[in-house]
This record gives C-alpha cells, sequence and structure tokens, in this order.
C-alpha cells in the first residue's frame, strides 16, 4: 500500500484541474476532515479540519476553501500532534533495516523518538544522524549526549578518575555532539560506568551543553530509599551548570521507598518557583524493567562487567558478601516474586516467570538460581516495583511527560515489558479515560507539546499552522493497549492514521511501511534562553 504515492499522483493530477480552471482553492495534500482536534497545548477539544502539504500544518479550521489532492473523514475521530517519546532506548534498532520502521511505536501513534538515554547509546551524534538521514526511519529521531557511553569511550568500563587529558576530550568530544545537533546529555547513574562519574565531572559536561541551550536528562543515582538525594544531585547539576534538568522515569521503586516521589516531586516544585526549569517523564505502569544484576546487585558489585562479577562470586569472602547482597535485594521484592524474567536465553524455559516459581519447580533456593543467570551472562527482568497510588500521583502533575522508556522490537519468544507496545494507548485509554486520573486533553499533553517544550523543540508537538505535520489520529472507543507482562509483543489498536512529516505511516490501523522519519538536530544557538 502506497498511499502517499497516490496522493502525489493525485496532487499533480489536481494541479493541472486547478491550474485550467483558475480556481481560488487552496490546493494541499492531504486533508483530515471532521475529526475532534485535541490540539496538544491542554485545550478542549473543538471540531476542526487539518490539512497537511510539503510536509507541514498549513490549516486548521474549516477547509471549506480547500481542495485536497486526499481527503481522509475522521468524523468521529480525535485528531491530535503525533507523541514524542522523550525516553526511548531504540538506538540500535533504529539503524537497523529490520526494526527502524519501529513498528512498536508507530502503531502507538509515536512520531518521534528520543534516544541517547540512561547515558547509553552512540557518541557521535552526526554519524548516527546520518546513518539515519540516509535510510530513514518510521519515527523522528532526536539524540542525547549518552554521558556513560562517552565516558567509556575516553576511560573504558573501570572506576577510573580522568587526567586533564581525558576530562578535555569527554568535553570536546560533547561540543562536537551539541553541535551535530544533540538535544542535551542523559546520565545513566545506576550503570557502569556511567556511575564513576563525580557530580563535578558531570557538572563540567553539563556546562558544554547549557552553552547549547541543551537539557540535562538523568537516570537518577537511586530510584529507592536514596531518592531525594538523588533527585538533589540532579537539581544541584542544573543550578550548577545553568540548564534544565528532567528527571526519567520518575518513581519510587520498592515497597521501603513508597510515597518518597511525592516529597521528590515537593522538592522539584519548590526548585521551579525559584525559576528552575526542572521536568520528569514517566511510563503509566507499576512494573519498571532492567538488568537482573541492576535489580539484584549496586553497581560496584557489577564493576567491570559480567567476567569480573563472576570472579568476585567465585572468591569466597566477596562470594559469600555477594550472595548476601543477592537473597537481601530478592526478600525485599516480595521473596522474588515481583521479579520476572524477561529474556534469558540459556534457557528459554525460565522466561515469563518469576524467581519464585523458577525456584520452585526447580527445588533450589531464589539466590541459587539468581546467580546460576548471572554466571550465564545475565537476563532482562520486569520488576513489580512501584505503587499505584504513586503512579496516579505523578501522573497528575503537569510537568510530568509521558515516555516509554522501551524499543523498537520485532514480536519474539522473549517477554519484554508490555510498555514498548502500549505505553501512549494505555496512559490515554486506561488512566484517562477509564480511570480519569487526567483530562485525556491533558493526557495528549503530557506526550506532545510538553515533550516538545522540555527539549525546546520548537516546530513540533502542536496541531498548529506552520508546524510540522506529525499528526495522530485515533478512535477514543477503540483505544487500547492490549500488551500484557503475559503477552506482551501485541501491537495497540484504535490508533488510526499516523502521519510523520506528513507521510502515512499507520493508515487505517495498518502499518504502511514507509520509512520518513528523520534526524532532528538541535539548533540551540537560534533559541533564547528560558
Ligand atoms: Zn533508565
Amino acid at each position: 500500500m502506497r498511499p502517499r504515492t497516490c496522493a502525489l499522483l493525485a496532487f499533480a493530477e489536481c494541479l493541472i484541474v486547478a491550474s485550467s480552471c483558475a480556481s481560488n482553492a487552496q490546493e494541499v495534500d492531504i486533508l483530515l476532515r471532521g475529526g475532534s482536534v485535541i490540539d496538544g497545548s491542554g485545550s478542549a477539544a473543538v471540531v476542526a479540519d487539518v490539512a497537511i502539504h510539503n510536509e507541514k500544518i498549513v490549516h486548521v479550521g474549516d477547509a471549506a476553501d480547500v481542495e485536497a489532492a486526499w481527503t481522509i473523514d475522521c468524523t468521529g475521530l480525535i485528531i491530535c500532534p503525533g507523541f514524542i517519546d522523550l525516553h526511548n532506548h531504540s538506538d540500535r534498532q533504529v539503524v537497523r533495516p529490520a526494526t527502524r520502521a519501529a513498528v512498536n511505536y508507530v502503531t502507538q501513534g509515536c512520531t518521534t523518538i528520543v534516544t541517547g538515554n540512561c547515558g547509553s547509546g552512540p557518541v557521535d551524534t552526526g554519524a548516527y544522524y546520518e546513518k539515519i538521514d540516509q535510510h530513514g526511519a518510521g519515527p523522528n529521531v532526536a539524540h542525547l549526549i549518552p554521558q556513560g557511553s562517552l565516558r567509556e569511550r575516553v576511560l573504558g568500563s573501570g572506576n577510573i578518575k580522568p587526567t586533564d587529558e581525558q576530562l578535555t576530550e569527554m568535553l570536546q568530544l560533547s561540543e562536537k555532539a551539541m553541535q551535530d545537533g544533540a538535544w542535551g546529555m542523559s546520565t545513566g547513574l545506576i550503570y557502569v560506568p556511567s556511575s564513576y562519574a563525580p557530580t563535578e565531572e558531570l557538572i563540567a559536561i553539563a556546562k558544554i551543553v547549557a552553552a547549547h541551550g541543551g537539557i540535562y536528562a538523568s537516570h537518577i543515582r537511586g530510584e529507592g530509599t536514596v531518592l531525594l538525594k538523588s533527585v538533589d544531585e540532579a537539581l544541584r547539576i542544573g543550578r550548577e551548570a545553568q540548564l534544565p534538568v528532567h528527571v526519567s522515569h520518575f518513581k519510587s521503586s520498592g515497597r521501603d521507598a513508597w510515597g518518597l516521589v511525592r516529597e521528590a516531586a515537593r522538592m522539584i516544585d519548590q526548585a521551579r518557583k525559584a525559576g528552575r526549569t526542572v521536568t520528569a517523564d514517566q511510563y503509566p505502569y507499576i512494573a519498571s524493567s532492567t538488568s537482573l544484576g541492576a535489580t539484584l546487585l549496586p553497581s560496584s558489585a557489577r564493576a567491570g562487567g559480567t567476567k569480573e562479577l563472576i570472579k568476585r562470586l567465585d572468591d569466597p569472602d566477596t562470594g559469600s558478601q555477594l550472595r548476601t547482597l543477592i537473597s537481601n535485594a530478592i526478600v525485599k521484592r516480595d521473596n522474588g516474586n515481583a521479579v520476572r524474567i524477561a529474556r534469558y536465553s540459556p534457557n528459554k524455559k525460565w522466561v515469563g516467570r518469576s524467581l519464585t516459581d523458577i525456584a520452585t519447580s526447580e527445588n533450589r533456593p531464589a539466590v541459587e538460581i539468581a546467580e546460576e543467570i548471572i554466571r550465564g551472562g545475565g537476563a532482562s527482568v520486569v520488576n513489580f516495583s512501584m505503587s499505584e497510588d504513586d503512579v496516579r500521583h505523578i501522573m497528575a502533575i503537569d510537568w510530568v511527560a509521558t515516555a516509554s522508556d522501551g524499543r523498537a522490537y520485532l514480536p519474539g519468544s522473549d517477554r519484554p515489558h508490555p510498555r514498548n507496545y502500549g505505553t501512549f494507548p494505555r496512559k490515554l485509554a486506561y488512566y484517562s479515560i477509564q480511570e480519569k486520573v487526567l483530562s485525556l486533553e491533558a493526557a495528549v499533553r503530557s506526550m506532545t507539546s510538553l515533550p516538545a517544550e522540555i527539549l525546546r523543540m520548537t516546530d513540533r508537538g502542536l496541531i498548529q499552522e506552520g508546524l510540522a505535520a506529525d499528526i495522530t489520529v485515533f478512535n477514543v472507543k477503540e483505544l487500547s493497549d492490549t500488551a500484557t507482562f503475559d503477552n506482551p509483543h501485541q501491537y495497540a489498536e484504535g490508533i488510526q492514521h499516523v502521519f510523520v512529516n506528513g507521510t502515512p505511516v499507520v493508515h487505517n490501523g495498518k502499518v504502511t511501511g514507509a520509512l520518513p522519519g528523520k534526524a532532528l538536530r538541535f539548533e540551540g544557538h537560534k533559541i533564547s534562553p528560558r
């Protein structure tokens, strides 16, 4: 199916007709007629037509005077800006042929993804953007400087203090990335080697980013009982480097930390009142997902990677200390019930099951199962670590954006977190329409103009004349995230049409396979600081 091609052919014919009969009508590529427009600003829906021409939104309102090459009836449907996923991990997938269409994202209504998150991703932003421009992608891609990968490139993955020359090299690479159009930097301070950077080192890099108008986005040092201290560090970086701070996947993780995220939100409110720009994002689930190692062991125990970790496990002294740590962490996570294996290639039978469940059926202690997995190269896990009340409280805050923390996937035998397939429809259909945690307009804003504002992206995030034609059209009655923890490889339903730069990537609920997504380059120097 190639609707875009048809549209262009029809458009050419239309031009001939138009010029011969000297019509006064405005001619456009595509007209979305009669939908309810939720423009992304938080304003109430209004019935209007939206016209697309040359990749841009050219008209919003009554289109009686508009002549379109292709008209799509949107009666009864919501027309809103395409969703911007501030926290995405498709750095590798979006440059691979099999996954660059990011089908599990465009089917959620996503038109832009932000990569380089949690401190991990390509360091050379320019080369990465060129690859995307060369082959295209389903959604647009904006990139952050990944501080962990940057540090690894200059210093390796050990716990090393940089020399003056090494620090200068990190700063120069950051300067180059910002000149190449990165939107800011990200850290992943529970991950090696991002975690080895002291605050001062992060401030030094953040100052380079600040000079270009970029943001500091952080997976902070801890999301459990150390949450407040960790948010405080992020705020300090923002104050001292003078740049906006963004807390990624904002949450209280672990029962002993529940409620702390509300206090952290109050700290952020205070900083905002004092004039600082501070924001956060959240995925609408009570489970998180990362590696088993990062779930059960502190980063100091994981230093140097799996090989070093196995050496420590083999050592009689450190081995028994590590087993105690693992055992305590399992007890804290509902005795292992809260931790489910998402992907573990050495033993696929364990995938989708909790540590407790595996331990019971194998008649072995859970700590032994965890150790076997760690020795086997580790697994990714889904961890039911959050309070539903906390999730709802944070979701209702007007500086909290929606973001998936997932990546482009092809359906497979692993059991990844359903956020990869369902984040945006779930927030709209379940939390907004069904549970009324926030209005539909506010929910749409949290995934459109708010993330654009956070990034200082001025040409997307609203249904407004002159802006890029990144548009999602959905059916409120059919909208649903169908991906579950047991059956995650399920595309969302109810997303009717999705346009990326004016080209349909989803039409009538079907993926077109088009790759109109571009590398989006930040032009910070053109924006006055706020
Ligand atoms: Zn993260």
